[in-house]
């Protein structure tokens, strides 16, 4: 197991946002995590990624903890996380941008090799490197988002919602790039709203409901289940 979280609960101003969250992810899969707004996704994603501190549970990662941690030692471990917002630097330009995500490499050649991936993986990129992050459409700064997540070389990355407010053309580039991603040899967990489209894509689901876990297992199984087909898939 790459991931393994463990009775996970993380609460804002005394109000549990997740509830004695489990979840496991292993190598190479692509993970996703469902849920209805405000049904704790997010803090999830944060609290493994060290932004928010939980007040009980374990975050394990490739057999050493990650819980209590700081952010910036949780990506040196091999974790990246693109946030919802994104948190890009919308001054800067795309290259200065993917730049900033390599800065824990010390050789050039550690920080140039991610460099050629990320281009394979989104052209546009590429195409655009003095252009600043601000004036970039949203799918161009999504796909900047997790082009500066991969130059930190991670083993897992965490995406929120990375199809959020973008062009529906776009939306499959992003999904194929997950997939994409995952065929490089990187695991990825994923919190998605188009569930139909992430099932599709993923190997299991979890769906969180009011902080949560109510369902998880194979994607096909969390596709046909009743509740999921009524509550989330509108069918
Ligand atoms: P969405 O799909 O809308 O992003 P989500 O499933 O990601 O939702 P979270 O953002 O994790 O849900 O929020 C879970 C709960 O925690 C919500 O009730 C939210 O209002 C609350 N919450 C999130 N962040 C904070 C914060 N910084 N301070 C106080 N409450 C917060």
């Amino acid at each position: 197991m790459l991931l393994e979280v463990d009775g996970l609960s993380t609460a804002y101003q005394g109000l549990l946002a997740i509830q004695g969250v489990s979840l496991d992810v292993s190598e190479g899969e692509i993970v996703v995590v469902a849920g209805a707004n405000g049904a704790g996704k997010s803090t999830l994603l944060k609290s493994i990624a060290g932004l928010e501190r939980p007040r009980d549970g374990t975050v394990r990662f490739d057999g050493g903890r990650l819980d209590g941690l700081p952010g910036h030692l949780i990506t040196a471990r091999g974790v990246a996380y693109v946030p919802e917002n994104k948190r890009l630097f919308p001054r800067l330009s795309v290259a200065d941008n993917l730049r900033l995500g390599s800065y824990l490499h010390r050789s050039r050649a550690d920080r140039e090799a991610p460099l050629e991936r990320v281009f394979a993986l989104f052209p546009r990129l590429k195409e655009r490197l003095p252009q600043r992050a601000a004036t970039l459409s949203g799918g161009e700064q999504q796909m900047l988002a997790i082009g500066r997540a991969l130059m930190t070389r991670p083993r897992l990355l965490m995406l929120d919602e990375p199809s959020q407010g973008i062009m529906p053309k776009l939306v499959d580039e992003i999904f194929a790039a997950v997939v994409a991603i995952r065929d490089a040899g990187v695991t990825v967990l994923l919190v998605e709203q188009r569930l139909a489209e992430s099932l599709a894509i993923a190997d299991r689901a979890y769906v969180l409901q009011t902080g949560r876990v109510i369902l998880s297992g194979p994607a096909a199984q969390v596709r046909d289940d009743p509740e999921v087909r009524r509550a989330y898939l509108g069918i």
